[in-house]
């Protein structure tokens, strides 16, 4: 698929919600084809509302999105969301189907009937065994759900991904073990992905672009190279404070 038919654009994109929150506060941006774009900020900064308004979860206030320069609202929701991968943050498997049925359930919405080939296809790419196709998501680790998760979310082979803290609830290295698969299936697949987090350290690592959220609006907008030579200004810099430290101490601890 062309880069530009997968740009992302948001123009002036604001959502206010009933009760006076501006979640959104005049958002314009252009994310290009193919990139990963981290999405960072603290609690309440508004990141979870400005991803849904890409796959209609959330209908901006005022603004629009677009897609390959093509409003998200030029056709009805449950087609654009076949094309646009969505992953949450607790996963929401449903807990009476099994991993299969979790991953076909996108597919059988489209009207495919024999999905079994694709469904161990799908599993495989998340480096995942073809017979957990059979287990039920209780029988399955949290790094295991997120896989299954993932693989759901590909089901329809999106051009676009969206994630909203994907790793939430994961310990370290199952996380970093994610993050980098993910990475891999981003550049393998030719995506463009958006992910919500609220982890500096993960953003600067796995994205391309980051952008920084605070009270609604995009307080900085930089590689993470950029980022760490101080190119985000003050918004950036608190969030860049812990890694950094860390990073210090650990490079001292190991000297
Ligand atoms: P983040 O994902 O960065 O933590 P959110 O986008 O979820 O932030 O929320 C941004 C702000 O909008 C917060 O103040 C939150 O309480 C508010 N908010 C989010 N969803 C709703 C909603 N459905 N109704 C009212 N307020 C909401
Ligand atoms: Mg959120």
């Amino acid at each position: 698929m062309p880069e530009q038919t997968r740009n992302v654009t948001f123009k002036n994109v604001s959502k206010a919600f009933a009760g006076g929150v501006t979640a959104v506060d005049q958002v314009s941006l252009e994310i290009a084809g193919g990139s990963f774009v981290a999405l960072v900020g603290s609690s309440g900064s508004g990141k979870s509302t400005l991803l849904k308004t890409v796959n209609r979860l959330i209908e901006p206030s005022t603004g629009e999105v677009l897609i390959g320069g093509a409003s998200v609202r030029a056709g009805p929701a449950h087609l654009l969301r076949r094309r646009i991968g969505y992953v949450f943050q607790n996963v929401g498997l449903f807990p009476h189907m099994t991993a299969g049925e979790n991953v076909a359930i996108g597919l059988k919405l489209a009207g495919e009937r024999d999905t079994a080939a694709r469904v161990s296809e799908l599993l495989a790419l998340v480096e995942l065994p073809e017979d957990f196709a059979t287990r039920i998501p209780d029988a399955l680790s949290g790094g295991q759900r997120q896989r299954v998760g993932v693989a759901r979310a590909l089901a329809c082979a999106p051009a676009i991904m969206l994630m909203d803290e994907p790793f939430g609830a994961l310990d370290p290295v199952t996380h970093a073990g994610l993050g980098k698969a993910i990475r891999a299936l981003h550049d393998r697949l030719g995506l463009t992905t958006i992910m919500v987090t609220h982890d500096m350290a993960e953003a600067l690592l796995l994205a391309d672009r980051v952008l920084v959220m605070a009270a609604g609006r995009i307080a900085a907008d930089a590689s993470p190279r950029d980022l760490l030579a101080g190119a985000g200004g003050a918004a950036a810099d608190a969030l860049l404070a812990v890694p950094r430290e860390q990073a210090e101490r650990l490079a001292e601890l190991a000297r």
